[in-house]
């Protein structure tokens, strides 16, 4: 069987963009792999989050991945600082990248725009590297993210071809798996902008998976749309209805050629009535369950730790290949 990875960093609350971007697509496939998710937390110190909020952020995120499907017989959650081996190896990988190719990534060059004078960015500028050995400590084969990653998961490609070329075939090469419908869930009340978890708590466009669903449905009813009063997707042009169509279509997994045809006759406040029932069914199914998990947190503890031994053997080995290969092994 080939191996699948993905993570999301403990930066906030999970939001319905982090759900229909990489989750989503894990879940469905996770019996099909060896799957592994994690809770990417050294990639989230590239943000400053107070380390009460972190710890807590982990346990909510590891309840979120279970309250969404995760199933423990088919999938290993860890939390990344507990295999230390995809730091070892992270700083392995930097000796295969130049600073000229980290500092074109887009990601670090738009989010270095928005550090603060004493924000250090070191952290942001390897983020990469890091990445690569995520993936390629398991050797994945395929890797669901939204599209914000694409460039990172080719950069892991470009890191471990190059070192294959060098020491000899040690990694497999990973495929970004990036959903059809949702690849880029936007902001509700910028539709030109991403929806991010590092959003403030009370931003009106954001879906935290979490919120009170009267919240969620306000903000669902107060979405950016345009004039014209049509339902039909363009991006370009109605990028606040082809948000939402994209987030329904991701719920009830239809395309969206489906969902264009559904709502085509719908004016924009029942077709918004329709997306914030749909959403805020979807959201409640998964609170329910949320709250179950979240309330026991030695189990969430005990199923990461577990997690992190099973990695820990899978990461040991390829790290001794590693070292074998470079000429470290003695
Ligand atoms: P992050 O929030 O950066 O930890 O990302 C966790 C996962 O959610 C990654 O697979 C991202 O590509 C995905 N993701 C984050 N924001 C969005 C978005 N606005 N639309 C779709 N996927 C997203």
């Amino acid at each position: 069987m080939k191996t699948m990875i993905t993570g999301v960093r403990p930066t906030g609350s999970i939001t319905l963009a982090n759900y229909i971007g990489g989750i989503r697509k894990f879940i469905e496939q996770q019996k099909e792999y060896n799957s592994l998710i994690f809770i990417a937390d050294i990639h989230g110190l590239t943000t400053y989050i107070n380390p009460s909020e972190i710890r807590n952020n982990i346990l909510d995120i590891t309840a979120l991945y279970l309250a969404c499907g995760i199933d423990l017989n088919h999938t290993i959650i860890f939390q990344q600082s507990d295999v230390l081996e995809h730091c070892n190896l992270g700083f392995l990988m930097a000796f295969q990248c130049g600073v000229g190719e980290l500092s074109r990534m887009t990601q670090y060059k738009s989010k270095k725009a928005e550090l603060s004078k004493n924000d250090k960015d070191m952290g942001l500028f390897i983020y990469p590297t890091l990445m690569a050995a995520d993936i390629l400590l398991y050797d994945a084969a395929i890797v669901p993210v939204g599209a914000d990653q694409r460039q990172h998961i080719e950069k892991t490609r470009d890191l471990g071809e190059r070192f294959n070329k060098v020491y000899g075939k040690t990694f497999e090469l990973p495929e970004y798996q990036i959903p059809k419908v949702g690849a880029k869930i936007m902001n509700l009340v910028n539709p030109t902008a991403k929806m991010s978890k590092s959003a403030p708590k009370d931003d009106k466009g954001t879906i935290f998976i979490l919120d009170d669903i009267e919240i969620t449905k306000k903000k669902i009813m107060s979405a950016c749309t345009d004039n014209e009063g049509k339902v039909y997707f363009d991006e370009e042009n109605k990028p606040g209805i082809s948000n939402l169509l994209s987030i329904v279509a991701a719920i009830d997994n239809l395309s969206l050629e489906e969902v264009s045809e559904k709502y085509q006759e719908y004016n924009y406040k029942d077709f918004k009535i329709e997306v914030a029932d749909k959403v805020s069914k979807f959201i409640i199914d998964i609170q329910n369950k949320f709250y179950k998990y979240r309330n026991d947190e030695e189990y969430l503890i005990k199923i990461l730790k577990d997690g992190a031994e099973k990695a820990k053997v899978l990461a040991d080995l390829k790290m001794k290949k590693v070292k074998q290969k470079i000429g470290l092994k003695l």
